[in-house]
């Protein structure tokens, strides 16, 4: 069985889709890859932000739902989620967002209040630009309990005091867990709802779904979620994980170079668009660019 190879995306919630927008492609100026609905609730939507072609490992999608109250994050919960930027890079995000560094990464909230950080990779680049999902930040009601699962269960590596590794080479991701207190969180505006893992393929999916059930956990079946293919547990304090397959990918009914313009659609939701994109509010996406 291959190594799962890093951070897939990360799935939260939004209670304003156009201020999730408006900080994530302008403040961020992350680009919005997708515009669909969510596939179990299609009158909401499901915005995916990413790099220029949302590969796999650059991936922060939202849940809209419009209104919803602010979620409380609970002893076992994600809690952030850390962007790479470019070495030498965090000057310049330091005075975009006007904030200052601490411990080597700029930690900043987004318009529901969740926690967002960037940090500093090891290459250089022209631009500025976040380059990927580098690492995740985990409350854990049992530290030690889930520590054994990511180690002997899914072939995370310990490489530090709180730290596991998924991948190598340049794919590498992180997981940083802390104790988590305060009994079971509430799911709303501001919260993580999922962190998913990349696997290569659906062969390599299902090899570690008989996995799953070997070391004891609940798996629901592989969903088709039209990018990638999905299966779901939770790990043994209670955060909903995913391991989702890099194909099909972000162009698979977009160019590369259109993502995101249009609502795209599902099949099973096609008939149904009309109604769709009269319910869904208008979203303005910034047309801001990363200049040096
Ligand atoms: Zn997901």
């Amino acid at each position: 069985m291959k190594n799962l190879k890093g951070i897939h995306h990360v799935t939260a919630i939004t209670g304003d889709a156009q201020k999730n927008v408006d900080f994530y492609a302008g403040v961020l100026a992350m680009r919005l890859v997708k515009k669909t609905v969510n596939f179990d609730d299609p009158n909401s939507y499901h915005l995916y932000f990413g790099d220029q072609t949302g590969s796999p490992g650059t991936l922060l999608t939202f849940f809209a739902w419009p209104g919803t109250a602010k979620g409380r994050i609970g002893a076992s919960e994600p809690v952030a989620v850390s962007f790479q930027v470019p070495k030498g890079a965090l000057d310049w995000w330091e005075e975009r967002l006007e904030t200052p560094r601490k411990h080597a990464r700029v930690a900043v909230t987004d318009p529901d209040g969740m926690r967002v950080e960037l940090v500093e990779g090891n290459r250089e680049a022209a631009s500025p630009a976040i380059q990927r999902i580098h690492s995740l930040t985990l409350n854990l009601a049992d530290l030690k309990e889930s520590g054994s699962l990511f180690v002997n269960g899914l072939q995370f590596a310990e490489v530090g005091e709180n730290r596991y590794q998924v991948g190598d080479g340049p794919d590498a991701g992180y997981v940083d867990v802390q104790p988590g207190a305060g009994g079971r969180g509430m799911l709303g505006a501001g919260t993580i709802h999922h962190v998913a893992f990349r696997t290569d393929d659906d062969a390599s999916q299902q090899e570690w779904l008989r996995h799953v059930v070997r070391v004891g956990l609940h798996v629901s079946p592989v969903m088709d979620r039209k990018y990638f293919h999905s299966i779901y547990f939770r790990e043994p304090s209670g955060v909903l994980f995913e391991i989702a397959t890099d194909p099909p990918g972000m162009t698979v009914d977009e160019a590369a170079g259109h993502l995101g313009e249009k609502l795209m659609l599902p099949a099973e939701y096609e008939g149904a668009r009309t109604e769709l994109e009269a319910t869904l509010p208008p979203l303005r996406t910034p047309g801001l660019e990363l200049v040096v």
